[in-house]
């Protein structure tokens, strides 16, 4: 057998990923499985996007770009950047294309982490961040987030896990689990807390423009002071349902994206230049009304999604701020989350994941993608609630069950 290399040892598999695959093989042996598991929405790439990509082929766009990018398309992430995020930034120095934002942040951890170095990531978070700093060579240090507290950090709760070899603090805004939506003083204690202790700011902002209930996304890097230390993350698989193009941006001080440039020419030479074309139309211009109905519609889905699951005796569940997801706790019903979740894909048909793959702070809790079709939202949504009405049978764990 192939000796694996040291840096696997301790890389689980995507949980996320790994659910979606077993819901997906289910579906293929004709059980009617509903899949609120992987963050993907219901809905194809808008059709406008994809033409830019058909007319792109089609006018021989089909070989290798530069390696940060077309100039037309660093050129629309600058103009998208002024008008939706305050950001200011230049499109030949300080951006560079990406495929998607888990390449575009791995870049960034390449560049500026390594031998060690302490990473401060959310607790639960994005179930990639964890691997991702130990490949790139650091050590991830998670520092929880409070449901008392609206799941944010406060500064107390970052300087406590400051040491000498801590180089960057990495989070996401609006919030996978969580839903949280930072605001300008959310955003400031982590921008204090950075230029405190000299350290690198990691923005992944791949949910930027899918904001509930009146909130705003407000990038940090456009919070006083800290522009030039922050890697603001971005990509379309979300906002345009463009998960299968492989294709975002990383906006950061020039030599940092120069360096990873650098990286980037040895590993992929340059993001797909026919996707490229596609984001170009979908950041060029202000998004286009089908565009609006769609986040409109989705927002829709994921306030029904809480509202439902608060109904249940023994569940909270706040409303999300932004993002694709509802993060209900559901310990008050005598319920572990992994097993739950293993009851409701293997009984009940539904795969959602247990808050545990996010981090231990999210033991107790579900994740559950809303932005599925209304038909799959509603039926998932009956199972759930009466599973989670019933006492569990054999899965309950009496110890760990708490609060009921
Ligand atoms: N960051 C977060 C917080 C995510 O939730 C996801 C997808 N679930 C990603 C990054 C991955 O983005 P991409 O597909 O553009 O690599």
């Amino acid at each position: 057998m192939t000796r694996l290399a040291q840096r696997l040892s301790d890389i689980p598999s995507s949980a996320t990923v790994r659910i979606a695959d077993v819901a997906a093989s289910l579906r293929r042996q004709g059980v009617p499985v509903v899949d609120l598991s992987a963050g993907r929405a219901a809905e194809h790439t808008p059709p406008y996007i994809v033409e830019a990509a058909v007319v792109a082929m089609r006018e021989g766009h089909t070989h290798q770009t530069m390696s940060i990018g077309t100039p037309e398309f660093r050129q629309a992430c600058a103009v998208k950047l002024g008008r939706d995020n305050d950001i200011d930034a230049d499109p030949d120095r300080e951006i560079i294309g990406t495929m998607g934002v888990k390449q575009g942040l791995t870049l960034a951890l390449m560049a500026t982490i390594g031998g060690g170095d302490e990473v401060i990531v959310e607790d639960p978070c994005f179930v990639s961040y964890q691997p991702l700093i130990r490949m790139c060579g650091g050590v991830p240090i998670g520092v929880p987030l409070r449901a008392e507290n609206g799941f944010r950090w406060r500064r107390e709760d970052l300087e406590s896990r400051i040491t000498s070899r801590t180089r960057a603090i990495l989070f996401n805004s609006p919030h996978n689990p969580t839903g949280t939506v930072h605001a300008d003083a959310d955003l400031d204690v982590i921008a204090d807390v950075a230029r405190t202790h000299d350290l690198v700011i990691l923005s992944d902002e791949v949910y930027e423009r899918v904001t509930w209930n009146g909130r705003r996304h407000v990038s940090i890097a456009s919070r006083p002071d800290v522009r030039d230390r922050t890697v603001t993350v971005m990509g379309l698989t979300k906002t345009f349902s463009m998960g299968g193009w492989r294709i975002g941006f990383v906006h950061a001080e020039p030599a940092l994206i120069k360096a990873m440039a650098s990286l980037q020419q040895h590993l992929i030479t340059c993001a797909s230049s026919i996707a490229q074309a596609a984001a170009t139309a979908a950041f060029g211009e202000p998004p286009r009304p089908e565009v609006l109905e769609l986040w409109r519609q989705w927002e829709q889905r994921c306030l029904f999604v809480a509202a439902e699951l608060r109904k249940v005796p023994g569940v909270t569940c706040h409303d999300p701020e932004g993002g694709f997801y509802a993060w209900p706790d559901v310990r008050g019903t005598g319920w572990d989350d992994t097993e739950l979740a293993e009851a409701l894909l293997h009984q009940h048909h539904v795969a959602v994941v247990p808050g545990s793959a996010f981090g231990e702070s999210g033991r107790g809790y579900l994740r559950l993608t809303c932005v599925r079709s209304w038909p799959d939202v509603k039926e998932a949504m009956a199972r759930i609630t009466s599973v989670l009405r019933e006492a569990p049978a054999n899965g309950r764990s009496s110890a760990s069950g708490g609060g009921s």
